[in-house]
């Protein structure tokens, strides 16, 4: 029986992180079945071709370089008394110290027909791959449910491959989660003009078919069809033209603890800011986590890398006797839609509103470059902040050019709980090739817009 200083179940960004701050100074094991943990980011761009399957996956070295063990297995079983891993292939392995890092997997509704063949999630290496296939065995149509930025890219992708797609959501905007309904206009435009047909307002109520899904059901009435696929002569082959893919939203992997002491919320396993759960000696970090914001202080979503990844540094730290705590989702995130990039941090001005804040929100338009220069594109800003305090709760910015590097600056500012008042005061620079002219710049111009309001 191999005995190990830290068991981690999981092999994703959480769990190579632990691996690589831990490797070379515990016996530390990282457990995962899949073959290959994957850069589940970059999955759409494999879709469409920009990029080989091969290069969204990640290599087993991150882990085993880093001087962890790398096993290959499903835990079955934990078996918290004895501090025991049962695993699928009958092994079992004992721990001092054990690390949930098990993730999430996309959310598929409890309606009529999700397990008709060609009915997928957009997870795995699987996944990814199944899809590829159809494509190339004469996929024609795709019904992506889920405006959010995964669906959204994954629906360009599936549309850059010569497939129609149909994009579902009930919300009434896309990307619910990173901005407001104003920012969104351009976005639906984009969308369309890419020629995938936007369902807004819609909900998929079922789906229908023998053995291969062959209609989607909306609650507006319409029906998407799927035809019979003449070509293919495989058995286990595509029969009809068409799949349906969920992007809904993703659900804690945490059926493993289900029913143990280890305590649950309804996003995940409840842990404190130092990633311990509520049994001694057991962890959990990243996706299969509920946390709270660092901005409210309840919990919050926040399936994200960009979260999964500090909260394991957070408690490789901790492991090493070194006391840092983990200060909360700020949930800072972007995406592409055509040829707009999207981003945005903190809280909207929806979740804000239903948080209990009184809201003020400012705006501004400005270029990307100085607006003389050749490629100068549009870059529009906006600013949520509490109207009794004046605290920065949230940013969202559409642009041309990318955004993330803006969008971290307004996280850091959120985090450091500036207000409108002092983010009025940022130093910022200028070249006529990377932003706006001297006179202005689009983070201040929208604080100075909240400013107005506020006095
Ligand atoms: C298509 C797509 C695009 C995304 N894009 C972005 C993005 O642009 N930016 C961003 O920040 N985030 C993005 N995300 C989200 C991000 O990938 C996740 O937040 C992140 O992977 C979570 O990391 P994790 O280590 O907590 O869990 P995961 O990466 O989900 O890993 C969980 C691991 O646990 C293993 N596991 C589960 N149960 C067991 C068991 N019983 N035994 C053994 N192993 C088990 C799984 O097999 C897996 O290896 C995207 C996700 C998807 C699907």
């Amino acid at each position: 029986m191999d005995t190990y200083e830290i068991a981690v179940i999981g092999g994703g960004p959480a769990a190579i992180t632990l691996a690589k701050i831990l490797g070379k100074k515990k016996r530390i094991a990282v457990i995962r079945p899949e073959d290959h943990s994957m850069i589940y980011c970059a999955m759409p761009y494999a879709i469409e071709g920009l990029i080989s399957v091969e290069k969204t996956l990640k290599k087993d070295t991150l882990v085993t370089d880093a001087g962890a063990d790398l096993i290959r297995a499903v835990v079955e079983q934990i078996d918290l008394e004895n501090k025991r891993l049962l695993l699928s292939d009958s092994r079992t392995i004992t721990y001092e110290k054990l690390v949930l890092a098990t993730g999430a997997e996309p959310f598929i509704p409890p309606i009529p027909g999700t397990a008709l063949m060609g009915v997928t999630g957009f997870k795995t290496e699987n996944d990814l791959s199944a899809i590829k296939k159809f494509i190339t065995m004469g996929l024609k149509k795709a019904v992506v449910v889920g405006a959010g930025a995964i669906g959204i890219e994954l629906a360009q992708a599936l549309k850059e491959s010569g497939l129609q797609v149909d994009l579902v959501d009930l919300g009434s905007s896309v990307l619910p989660n990173l901005v407001d309904r104003e920012m969104t206009d351009e976005l639906e435009g984009e969308i369309l003009r890419m020629g995938i047909d936007l369902h807004l307002g819609a909900k998929v109520v079922s789906l229908e078919g023998s053995t291969w899904v062959e209609r989607v059901s909306l609650d507006n009435g319409r029906v998407i069809h799927f035809d019979q696929n003449d070509e293919c002569t495989e058995p286990e082959g595509l029969t009809h033209d068409g799949i349906v893919i969920f992007a809904a939203g993703m659900k804690p992997s945490v059926e493993l603890v289900r029913g143990s002491a280890i305590a649950l919320g309804k996003d995940g396993i409840i842990v404190n800011d130092v990633m311990e759960t509520s049994e001694k000696d057991i962890y959990a970090v990243g996706d299969c986590t509920q946390y709270l914001s660092g901005i409210t202080g309840r919990v919050s979503p926040g399936k994200l890398a960009t979260n999964a990844v500090p909260m394991a540094k957070i408690l490789g730290l901790h492991l090493l006797g070194q006391g840092r705590t983990y200060p909360g989702f700020y949930n800072g995130a972007a995406t592409k839609v055509g040829n707009f990039f999207v981003g945005g941090t903190g809280l909207s001005e929806r979740i804000a509103r239903q948080e209990g804040y009184e809201v003020v929100t400012g705006f501004s338009e400005v270029t990307t470059q100085f607006p003389i220069m050749p490629e100068a594109k549009r870059l529009k800003v906006k600013l949520v902040a509490d109207a009794a305090s004046g605290r920065l709760l949230g940013a969202q910015i559409v642009s041309g050019e990318p955004v993330t590097g803006r969008i971290d600056l307004l996280t850091f500012a959120i985090q450091k709980e500036t207000s409108v008042r002092e983010l009025t005061d940022l130093s910022y620079s200028s070249q006529p090739y990377q932003s706006f002219y001297p006179a202005a710049n689009g983070v201040v111009l929208a604080a100075e817009d909240v400013l107005r309001q506020l006095s």
